[in-house]
């Protein structure tokens, strides 16, 4: 028999986390997964109806920054491992209404390692930590060159710092107290069950409500673009295989800036629910730019690659095509 583990997953209601819990049940059959997250506006039971049916995920609804439901979490349920996505994740948010990304990403980071610490006690070396987080941490690149894992450190949005000071936490908690931690960077993600408010599901939306479809700027923004399922099996294999105390970058290859994608959208619509006259194409109209808006953000997975032997193995427009598909169902 597979070795039975308990894993706290956190934020597993929102789009990555939603995507990844499906898969890693059916990859590890010998582990079971406690799913704590607030459902806030981001996240939805609906995403988790895959797994709603089987005794090996439980959903708590619940705040990561709640110190003694966490404590009593790693107890009642003899927690292994925890696998931390829970995080405030929208950047024009993060803008407007900083607030909540200190609590969640910061504090709610925080109060997860503390309960680790506290409850792994003399275990805590061997048990994992796994702390999922964004290549935004990085700042913005000019035309050439990638982020790697030795790349300074140089957050531009709240969103961005607020996940930088959560991987230092994380780092900390790994040196000062040994606890057996990895880290993963990840590129922009694309595929089923992301929220509405995010670039490729706003363009689909209002391309099909026949709306505007508005692109920051001038478009010309570069996004690296990894399809869901590939970070997933990225994180599965970090999580098993990843040095403590290490970091992991994960990408795409697949950059576009966003006039590009909306572009690439319009014609698959095009292709797939024509309109009566005219192009979705019509519909792209410019808008006033993010504000401290990153140029490029590219990444350089040289290190899982040879290491740990990932790759992202989905074709950009085959995913994309699946995804605008799962959302037109959605939407219709
Ligand atoms: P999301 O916003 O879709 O989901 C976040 C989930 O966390 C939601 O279900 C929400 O209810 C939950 N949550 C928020 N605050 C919480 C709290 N205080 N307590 C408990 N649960 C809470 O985000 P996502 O896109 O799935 O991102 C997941 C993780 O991956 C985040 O840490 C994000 O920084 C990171 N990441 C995302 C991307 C991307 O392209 N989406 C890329 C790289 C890294």
């Amino acid at each position: 028999l597979p070795i039975q583990k308990t894993i706290l997953v956190t934020g597993g209601a929102g789009f990555i986390g939603s995507n990844f819990i499906p898969y890693f049940l059916d990859k590890n059959k010998g582990y079971s997964i406690i799913n704590l997250d607030k459902l806030t506006y981001a996240g939805s039971i609906s995403n988790l109806t895959e797994v709603a049916e089987t005794f090996r995920h439980k959903l708590i609804v619940g705040d990561i920054c709640d110190k003694d439901l966490v404590n009593s979490i790693f107890k009642e349920y003899k927690i292994d491992a925890v696998i931390h996505f829970a995080a405030e994740s929208h950047v024009d948010n993060s803008i407007k209404t900083p607030g909540s990304f200190i609590k969640t990403n910061i504090e709610g980071t925080f109060t997860l390692l503390e309960a680790a610490k506290r409850n792994w006690k003399t275990e805590y070396g061997h048990k994992r930590f796994h702390h999922i987080s964004t290549d935004e941490v990085y700042g913005s690149l000019g035309d050439t060159g990638f982020f790697t894992e030795q790349t300074p450190y140089a957050p531009n949005s709240p969103y961005s710092a607020s996940k930088a000071a959560s991987d230092f936490l994380v780092r900390s908690y790994h040196h000062t107290y040994g606890l057996n931690v990895v880290t993963s960077n990840c590129s922009n993600n694309f595929g089923p069950k992301q929220h509405d408010e995010k670039l490729i599901p706003t363009i689909i939306r209002k391309a099909i409500q026949l709306d505007g479809i508005p692109i920051y700027g001038n478009g010309k923004n570069i996004r690296d673009w990894l399809y869901v399922l590939d970070h997933c099996k990225g994180i599965d294999q970090i999580f098993h295989k990843g040095k403590a105390g290490e970091t992991y970058l994960m990408g795409g290859n697949n950059e576009y800036d966003n006039l590009s994608i909306a572009k690439h959208i319009c014609r698959i619509l095009d292709d797939v629910k024509p309109k009566k006259t005219g192009s979705y194409l019509d519909q792209i109209c410019f808008v006033k730019d993010r504000k401290g808006h990153d140029f490029r953000y590219a990444v350089d997975a040289t290190k899982i690659k040879t290491g740990l032997g990932w790759e992202p193995i989905e074709a950009f427009s085959p995913a994309l095509i699946q995804t605008i598909n799962w959302y037109l169902k959605k939407y219709s």
